[in-house]
């Protein structure tokens, strides 16, 4: 308050007496402060520079520096502001993303799950055994059988690829059905509702492809495997549970399909075993009928009473301009908030004072631990008082909000002020297999160089990667075992950072 009042004044006097000299020492006494000042409130910028974290911090910082002091020359080069569908091949040559992948990052708190995969591992899943393709007006659709349906005209694959021609143009339509990617993506997106719809078809083209039992489990692993190559520990995966099928024409039931998650967390924790593990968070599309939704909501609390310490809580998914709104269902969800806790997708929209920009309100209202995105919060003030208040993680997606057009260049992210702010915060990967990403290194590269300051150093790194752990639904037994684990990658992360191995 006295600095406000300080700084008013001196505003004042230097309006008032323009003639004045204004350099006094007052003034760069105030400006060191306020400098100061904002670097404390930011994210990491109370914590020490401890051991070799100083060294470490002085090497990567000048690869940021560099990076940076070259697009302010050229800014067309600058990779953030680049739409990532096309930016992510020159996002690997970065110095400081070769450090930022080596970087101990915590935990994944968004990940829908059947987006964790990248494409190319779904691909070669096509040349399994038993799959199926069709041409239904112009798209292919995949599916596994031992004896095809009579719905489409079925082909076997791998029989079709035998021939050399063929097999080249199935393969080019089975790819570019698989991914956003694109050469061009600003004409082929030109607005939001164009790259949702190609996001919703991939997950419908791909949904046959692992849905499929024995690719399930394997594209449960993978998932997996690509998070802890790329240092990540722990994994909250958003998911609807699909039901898989087999051969044999058996559906999997819920309850089922929720335990070969487990089976294969469990499978992947034996193989590794500093991996901490998974958690799931049932969610649901937000465009099905109410009578589903319902049906869902009875679902997650039988799913949690079976598998109380797999199931983490509820949400609910999809275009959120186009879904129905927490507000439609506040009376059910404030019920259901006594059994389950509840992280919900929230403001994802850059339409101000609308439905969906209330979600924001609802879901913190609903006691929600999270906030998925929260891309409006900034325009919400005490929606934003309440979250600080109440230590509500923001999950910070930056790739998806710019692939899926809410923002062109990344250093117009909303987060820049959360992190400038301090507020909890989280960075995550929604749906990385479906744009060319993969785990969470590219997210934390667009965050660190584009949306924090360009003073933001290790420590906010640090930050980030403890308040995934701190933020998770982890007990705090679990937590605790987390952050030991984490602790230890991070001093020898820091040790081969500052004498030059990384
Ligand atoms: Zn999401």
């Amino acid at each position: 308050m006295m600095m406000e009042r300080i700084v008013t004044l001196s505003i004042l006097s230097i309006v008032l007496v323009s003639s004045a000299p204004t350099t006094t020492p007052n003034y760069w006494a105030l400006r060191h402060n306020i400098l100061h000042e904002e670097a404390v409130q930011s994210i990491g910028g109370n914590l020490p520079l401890e051991g070799q974290e100083r060294a470490a911090n002085t090497r990567l910082m000048i690869h940021k520096k560099q990076e940076i002091d070259k697009a302010f020359l050229n800014p067309d080069i600058f990779l953030p502001a680049r739409n990532f569908l096309e930016a992510f091949g020159d996002i690997e040559k970065s110095r400081v993303f070769q450090i930022i992948k080596k970087l101990p990052k915590g935990a994944v708190l968004h990940v829908h799950h059947k987006a964790m995969v990248h494409a190319d591992w779904i691909y070669n899943a096509t040349f399994r055994e038993n799959l199926y393709v069709c041409d239904r007006n112009g798209d292919l659709e995949l599916q596994f059988f031992r004896t095809p349906s009579r719905d489409c005209d079925w082909k076997l694959l791998s029989h079709l690829r035998k021939n050399p021609i063929l097999a080249e143009s199935i393969n080019e339509r089975i790819r570019k059905q698989l991914t956003m990617v694109v050469e061009n993506p600003e004409q082929v997106y030109s607005h939001i509702d164009v790259g949702w719809i190609k996001f919703e078809q991939i997950f419908d083209f791909i949904t046959p492809v692992i849905g499929y039992k024995p690719v399930a489990e394997d594209h449960f692993y993978q998932g997996l495997k690509e998070l802890y190559d790329d240092n990540v520990l722990y994994v909250e995966v958003k998911s609807g549970v699909p039901k898989l099928y087999d051969l044999d024409g058996r559906r999997y039931s819920d309850n089922e399909v929720v335990g070969i998650f487990e089976k294969v967390t469990q499978r992947f924790k034996n193989d590794h075993p500093d991996f901490i593990g998974v958690k799931i968070i049932y969610t649901k599309g937000r465009m099905l009928s109410d009578a589903k939704v319902h049906g869902f909501m009875d679902r997650v609390v039988q799913l949690k009473r079976d598998y109380p310490d797999f199931i983490a809580g509820f949400d609910l998914a999809g275009q959120e301009d186009k879904g129905k709104t927490l507000r439609s269902y506040a009376d059910r969800l404030n019920e259901l908030k006594k059994q389950i806790n509840f992280f919900f997708h929230a403001g994802e929209t850059n339409w101000y004072g609308t439905s969906t920009d209330e979600n924001l309100i609802d879901a913190v209202l609903l006691n929600t631990k999270r906030i998925g995105h929260g891309y409006a919060i900034m325009k919400h003030q005490r929606v934003l008082d309440y979250v600080k208040l109440n230590r509500i993680a923001i999950e910070v997606c930056p790739i998806s909000n710019q692939v899926l057009g809410l923002v062109k260049d990344l250093r117009n992210h909303p987060a820049s002020v959360l992190f400038a702010e301090g507020v909890p915060v989280v960075i995550s990967n929604d749906d990385p297999g479906l744009w060319g990403s993969r785990a969470l290194s590219y997210d934390f590269y667009e965050a660190f160089m584009g949306i924090m300051s360009g003073n933001a150093d290790i420590r906010a790194l640090k930050q980030l990667a403890m308040n995934s752990i701190i933020y998770s639904s982890l007990s705090p037994g679990e937590q605790a075992r987390a952050m030991n684990i984490w602790k230890k990658k991070w001093i020898s992360f820091v040790n081969e950072l500052s004498s030059g191995i990384i």
